[in-house]
């Protein structure tokens, strides 16, 4: 539209031109909770839409022709720096831009990557990190597809792991770490990566990452040394930020807090840009990006992520405060209330927050948990967790069923540990739900 109009009917509108990002005020720096409203996005792009519209489009028209070139000189690595424009949605697109912009801040990161799913994500990162006859290391339990991925699935193509359990001290991950560098010599391949998962699912047992940072440089020095990957999904991004405690890359499960609603799936990978770039070239190349309706979904949980995590937390500490007395309860499995010494100085030095995810023991067995679980009427039965409702399972029974009993025993997944993900509801009505389920027992 012309800036000069004589035509006294249609007002004079001036050209608008985007606003350079505001990240702090005064020398303050901005607090993830404000930047979620805006940051990455600038409304005079979008006909003042003050939400990001969603971008439904396979493909980006070029301005010219040598500008295509360019982009592709970027994406296919001819060209450091990456693309320098949007191309193709298998690549990337504004609503998916804007969402990493947004999920790094949380973390600290340099740069994001979302996906289609959490295992999306983890499988992309294990293809770029990984080829034939290299070691993985990884803490256990895992998810237990991360670990069907990892254990079964990466050893058709001659992978091989060796595993510590979570709870490991550093020098005990120093020993695994020798022995895995001793049989990635033997396979001619390398370390390729290490895996941590914490806290683990459903022990809630946590892996001191600053003491396999530590461990690992002893034992790789500077030269060849893996990265070390964490999945943060159950006190990410709001209570454990891995990223400052040594790892280099931090993997979630968006599926649960971050989406927080229980109404998608989706994943993100976080870390430097040397890290991020040949996972992002392999998410290129096979399409595991998240879509652009699910990344706007994102973004709008996004801007109440702190408030649905705060709410959350507190909630499970009243409910635990609630449960550690009763009667019909042996034990729980709660990061408020840890017993372990080793335990709680992982929990100081790495958590900001008990999380709101933890097991309950129901005294007796699988009939008693069932029991308990049928007569909770607000908590809904379903696996996954991180949602506003608040779920409870039994992973002896569900999520774990396919664990060999022997491991299962190991890992401490009794047949009565009922595990729950506390919502956004009233704190009181919550206690009063498992009150009178637990008098059923
Ligand atoms: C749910 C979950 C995953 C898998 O994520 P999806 O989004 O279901 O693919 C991985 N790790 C942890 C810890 C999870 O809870």
């Amino acid at each position: 539209m012309s800036d000069q109009n004589d035509d006294p009917i249609v007002p004079v509108t001036p050209r608008r031109m985007p606003k350079a990002p505001v990240e702090e005020i005064g020398g303050r720096k901005l607090k993830p909770a404000t930047l979620m409203m805006g940051h990455g996005y600038d409304p005079v792009l979008s006909e003042g839409s003050l939400k990001p519209p969603i971008f439904l489009t396979s493909t980006f028209a070029f301005e010219n022709a040598a500008a295509g070139k360019r982009h592709f000189e970027g994406i296919t690595g001819k060209r450091p720096g990456g693309a320098d424009g949007l191309v193709y949605s298998r690549f990337n697109g504004p609503n998916q831009e804007i969402l990493e912009d947004r999920l790094s801040i949380w973390d600290e990161a340099e740069d994001a990557l979302v996906f289609s799913s959490g295992m999306s994500a983890i499988a992309t990162i294990l293809l770029a990190n990984v080829n034939q006859g290299d070691v993985v290391v990884h803490s256990g339990p895992l998810y237990a597809a991360t670990e069907t991925l990892i254990n079964k699935i990466l050893g058709r193509f001659g992978v091989t792991f060796i595993d510590f359990p979570a709870g490991a001290s550093p020098a005990e991950v120093s020993t695994l770490l020798e022995q895995a560098k001793q049989q990635a010599a033997e396979n001619g391949g390398k370390v390729a990566i290490i895996y941590l998962e914490s806290p683990a699912n459903p022990t809630n047992a946590l892996v001191d990452i600053e003491g396999v940072a530590d461990a690992r440089n002893q034992v790789f020095g500077d030269d060849a040394a893996p990265p070390i990957a964490i999945d943060n999904t159950f006190l990410g991004p709001l209570w454990q930020q891995p990223l400052k405690h040594g790892a280099d890359i931090v993997i979630y499960s968006l599926t649960k807090y971050v989406g927080g609603h229980s109404d998608l799936v989706a994943g993100g990978v976080l870390g430097s840009k040397a890290h991020m770039d040949p996972i992002r070239a392999i998410r290129n190349t096979i399409g595991t990006i998240c879509d652009p309706n699910t990344a706007w979904m994102l973004m709008r949980s996004l801007e109440t992520l702190e408030l649905r995590m705060t709410r959350a937390g507190e909630n499970a500490e009243k409910v635990c405060a609630f449960l550690r007395d009763h009667p019909k309860v042996e034990g729980l499995g709660y990061l408020g209330f840890i017993s372990d010494a080793s335990q709680q100085d992982i929990y100081d030095r790495h958590c900001s927050g008990a999380g709101s995810t933890f097991s309950v023991f129901i005294k007796g067995g699988e009939a008693e948990a069932f029991r308990f679980l049928d007569s909770l009427k607000i908590a809904k039965l379903a696996v996954s967790l991180g949602g506003t409702e608040t779920l409870a399972s039994l992973p002896a029974a569900m999520t774990h069923l396919s664990v060999p009993d022997d491991r299962r025993a190991a890992l401490g997944i009794t047949d009565n540990l009922v595990r729950i993900s506390i919502g956004v509801e009233d704190p009181d009505d919550l206690i009063a739900d498992f009150e009178q389920a637990l008098e059923t027992v």
